[in-house]
């Protein structure tokens, strides 16, 4: 199977290629040429294995480069035992008759990027073993906040790799922000920006296809790639845990096999989302992909009216993982529901980055309609759903967890579709203590970010992760902040070249 860029429909590179790049070097994403697929007997086939095994068979249909022993090698050392607090990795909740959280934040950091970014190190290594003998690899990252934390995470010390973070000064929790500057490992770096994340993630796009850059990497044996979910290396680990989701839904009397389930997503990179969409095109049987969105609802508007339009403010909300205005893997679904034509992905990219919009054409928004539903809600309603789901069903939710809860109910009272849902939760409400303590105790008495812990474990008792309760007390190691034109310069500074 090989790769293409949705921006130049000549370009044919291996999985490792892909990987290794992260990005086309015409601003293209890289897309399978053709989504694989699966029948009922492959999921009949899956349903008694561990989570390990299934990554192993579903990877397997896009890494086609990779050999049966490089797929195991990756996928045991990301999800081996004990690197998550579930044994199951990405188990299912079951939160209401019909109603399952497939809880993805059981990693290291105890967000959902960990289910792609505890393996993409490993997929990362042995592709470049295969593509760019001798070279050291720089990791790019822009982060809304979780990102970041999971990637420096996955990527510290992992020989012939460097990890560079650029995160919005004022645009993560303040328990993220602690994650990211108290990192350790001899090949990392973190760096605080004056801007959202858009403005962190365009720096970053644009140093990719820096030629200046580009030349200077060459002559230092240097070379870029992404952690990003616009590396594919990011997506593909994302389509297992729906593959595997469905497994389980099926094991567990859910659904009978070929039966049909909803999946509902908060979205923010259109990446989580993308990942179910594959999932769908594999041959999972998938009747509506859900978009749930918190106030930066550009892509709500977006899937019900086929405009795409940044032009609009932007919030800071307590879903801060979603605020989000330009939603890069959009364009991938967009080349795959174009007939691949890559001539208008190009208008269309151009176009917003002009003026901000682009409206696709009737075909694309026909199909839009048949494969989503989406929804939005403001941090007022996301708060009022966490105390709902707390005190009606004992479950402490986070924050963008709460907006897809919020989004599905909607969507459930306006369609009466009862088709039994998977709901994706990103994150373990400790990440926001603030905001979800707010939500189930009226009377706060703790003023900083570790009694609030304490207070919601009192309230709850729901256990603290162990490793955000190790975090209370240490100080910062990585405190410069950077203006947003200065991205490039603080690279070589941080890389000495
Ligand atoms: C990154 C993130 C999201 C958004 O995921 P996308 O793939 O960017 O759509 C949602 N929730 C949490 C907690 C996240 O970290």
């Amino acid at each position: 199977m090989y790769y293409t860029s949705t921006r130049d429909k000549s370009v044919r590179v291996t999985a490792s290629e892909a990987i290794t790049k992260g990005i086309s070097s015409d601003g293209g994403l890289f897309v399978p040429t053709e989504i694989p697929k699966i029948n009922e007997d492959f999921i009949k086939e899956l349903i008694p294995l561990s989570y390990i095994e299934r990554a192993k068979r579903v990877l397997s249909l896009y890494l086609t480069d990779f050999t049966d022993e490089e797929i195991s090698y990756c996928v045991e050392g990301a999800y081996k035992q004990g690197k998550f607090s579930s044994n199951k990795v990405a188990p299912l909740y079951e939160l209401a008759d019909g109603e399952y959280v497939l809880e993805l934040w059981r990693g290291p950091t105890c967000a959902f990027k960990d289910m792609a970014l505890q393996l993409l190190p490993y997929l990362l290594t042995t592709a470049s073993e295969k593509t760019l003998k001798d070279t050291e690899i720089v990791i790019l990252v822009a982060t809304s906040g979780d990102t970041g934390k999971a990637a420096l995470e996955g990527f510290k010390d992992v020989p012939n790799t460097k990890i560079l973070v650029f995160y919005p000064v004022d645009g993560v929790s303040p328990m993220q922000k602690l994650q990211m500057t108290t990192q350790e490992g001899e090949n990392v770096s973190v760096c605080a920006i004056e801007g959202n994340f858009d403005d962190a993630q365009s720096g970053v796009k644009a140093i990719f296809t820096d030629k200046d850059i580009e030349k200077k990497f060459k002559e230092n044996n240097l070379a870029f790639s992404s952690a990003n979910s616009i590396n594919w290396g990011r997506l593909v680990p994302q389509i297992v845990y729906y593959v595997s989701a469905y497994c389980d839904m099926v094991e567990k009397g859910a659904v009978a096999l070929g039966e049909e389930i909803n999946i509902v997503v908060p979205t923010g990179n259109f990446g989580n989302i993308l990942a179910a969409y594959y999932a769908k095109k594999m041959g999972i049987p998938v009747k509506t992909l859900i978009c749930a969105s918190n106030a930066n609802n550009v892509l709500t508007d977006f899937l019900k009216s086929g405009t795409y339009d940044k032009n609009r403010d932007f919030y800071c909300t307590t879903s801060p993982s979603m605020d989000i205005l330009i939603s890069s893997n959009l364009e991938r679904l967009l080349f795959h529901l174009s007939g691949e034509d890559d001539s208008q992905v190009r208008e269309w990219m151009q176009s917003l980055s002009e003026c901000g919009k682009y409206t696709v054409t009737d075909e694309v928004f026909a199909q839009i309609k048949a494969l989503f539903d989406a929804g939005c809600c403001d941090d007022f309603a996301t708060k009022g759903t966490i105390t709902e789901i707390f005190n009606s069903k004992n479950y402490l939710c986070d924050t963008h967890t709460a907006v897809a809860l919020n989004v599905y109910k909607s969507y459930k009272a306006q369609t009466g579709d009862s088709t039994p849902a998977v709901i994706a939760s990103t994150a373990n409400p400790y990440k926001f203590s603030a905001s979800v303590l707010s939500a189930v105790s009226k009377e706060i008495k703790a003023d900083n970010e570790f009694d609030m812990v304490d207070e919601l474990f009192a309230k709850s008792g729901e256990p603290v992760p162990a490793q955000l309760a190790s975090l209370k007390g240490k100080s910062p190691r990585f405190k410069q902040v950077c203006n947003k034109n200065d991205m490039k310069q603080v690279v070589f500074d941080m890389l000495g070249i």
